[in-house]
């Protein structure tokens, strides 16, 4: 039996944000990790099968650069942050030959069109639509489809016609993405989880949250921990899968939240080319089309990553989960099938008895997907998982509870520290 002040469940970012202000407020904190390494989602391996380069499996960028916490930290600590928006150049193409000057153009602005057309459906007062609803305004804009798919399944890991509208809009992204040199896994293992008191593969397998002297109990295969408050911090695709039995059960309305708020899936797909053909494209390119109708399956890829012989494509939404159902070769022969439809049959050449690498977020049981979004007419779900209960003696954090910068590192690092508040002040009662 252990005793603490609070017990911060996961050591993702938000467990790691949570224990740092724990500590830097003076309170005994334990994070008990069910893994055999902390970081959650943000995970970098040097794989064999890529020449032994730095990869990570999960998030790459520092986003919003300039308002995300993560930055200074990585610049006090001596971390090298590449600027990877400036690295990289980017080519669309139209079916199988590189867009034109006007097209290009009419591409550009088609960010700005979506944008305005989503105004007027997100008017105080209006049902939340979905995303989708917005490209249905747009009928005869050619690139409204493209600019969907990038902002539904691509970035936000869902298709655009599940995913509230309300939601996108809070949680777009702007400014920088920077990228820890050697990944952004090896910095989180590296800088973040210092000094703090972390229990590796230790399961929270259930929560007392109202013991008889007023704190919680966690209990794991190698005892319970007891404090005067826990922060929970698994992902909802964990809580939705009822892992961790709370005692008692949660309240109807946070088990609302929790399925408001599934979980996406992207999966990431790694051809590692076998001879010197790049394609005829830059070193480090973002390789984009343009997309013929609303719901369409779209991949696109980033192409020799800091000049490294390899393209990587994602995917996200609907036909991300249904490829991870039918296994990594039905994954490999996608991403294939859609590099060839743009250049043709040297890409089998070019990829022919390449190593391949696939991600398997959904797999994973501590994770359950990439990240979580808002279902249509419930974009409220993330503020209200982030309230706390019992006067802040269980309060969840983690990227799903953050409004402004979901489903980020950034994100969750901030609502662990948020939700630290809450905790100390229930164990100072
Ligand atoms: C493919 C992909 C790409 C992404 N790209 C980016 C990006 O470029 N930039 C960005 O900012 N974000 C990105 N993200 C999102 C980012 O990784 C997440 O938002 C963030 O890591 C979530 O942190 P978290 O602490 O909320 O959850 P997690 O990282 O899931 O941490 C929760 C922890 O709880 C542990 N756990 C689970 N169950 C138990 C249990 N019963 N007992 C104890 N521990 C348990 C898990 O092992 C895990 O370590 C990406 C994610 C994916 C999957």
């Amino acid at each position: 039996m252990t005793e603490v002040d609070v017990v911060v469940i996961g050591a993702g970012l938000a467990g790691l944000g949570a224990a740092t202000a724990l500590r830097q407020a003076g309170a005994r904190a334990v994070v008990l990790e069910a893994a055999g390494r902390i970081g959650g989602r943000a995970h970098t391996t040097c794989p064999p099968e890529l020449g032994g380069v730095w990869f990570d499996h999960g998030a790459v960028w520092l986003h919003a650069a300039e308002r995300n916490p993560l930055v200074p930290i990585a610049e006090t600590t001596g971390e090298t942050l590449l600027r990877s928006d400036e690295l990289r150049q980017e080519r669309t193409f139209v079916e199988d030959r590189p867009a034109t000057t006007a097209e290009l153009a009419a591409y550009d602005t088609a960010w700005d069109r979506f944008s305005a057309a989503a105004v007027p459906l997100l008017a105080p007062g209006q049902p939340d639509p979905p995303l989708a609803a917005v490209a249905r305004c747009l009928p005869d804009d050619p690139w409204a489809p493209t600019v969907e798919a990038w902002e539904g399944p691509v970035i936000c890991a869902v298709d655009a016609d599940r995913f509230s509208l309300r939601d996108w809009h809070v949680n777009q992204l702007t400014g920088s993405n920077l990228v820890p040199e050697g990944g952004i896994g090896a910095f989180v293992s590296r800088r973040l989880g210092t000094g703090l008191d972390i229990r590796l593969n230790t399961q929270v397998s259930r929560l007392h949250w109202d013991t008889p002297g007023g704190g919680v109990a966690a209990e794991t295969p190698s005892g319970t921990v007891q404090a005067r408050a826990a922060v929970i911090t698994v992902s909802t695709g964990v809580l939705a899968a009822g892992t961790i039995r709370f005692d008692p059960a949660l309240p109807a309305a946070v088990q609302d939240c929790i399925a408001a708020l599934p979980m996406g899936l992207a999966v990431k797909v790694v051809l590692r080319a076998t001879g010197q053909d790049r394609l005829d494209l830059p070193l480090h390119c973002s390789l984009d089309r343009k997309v013929g109708r609303s719901g369409e399956p779209f991949m696109p890829f980033q192409c020799w990553p800091f000049g490294r012989d390899y393209v990587q494509g994602w995917i996200g939404g609907s036909t991300a989960w249904e490829l991870a159902r039918a296994g990594e070769a039905a994954a490999v022969d996608f991403a294939l099938g859609e590099v060839r439809r743009l250049f043709g049959s040297r890409v089998d050449r070019l990829f022919a008895g390449g190593a391949r690498l696939v991600t398997h977020w959904d797999a994973d049981p501590l994770i359950r997907g990439a990240y979580a979004y808002a279902l249509p007419g419930h974009a409220d779900a993330r503020a209200r998982l982030a309230e706390p209960l019992a006067d802040g003696r269980l309060v969840f954090a983690g990227e799903a509870c953050h409004v402004g910068l979901a489903g980020t590192l950034a994100g969750a690092w901030i609502t662990g520290r948020k939700a630290a508040g809450h905790a100390m002040q229930a164990a100072c009662r």
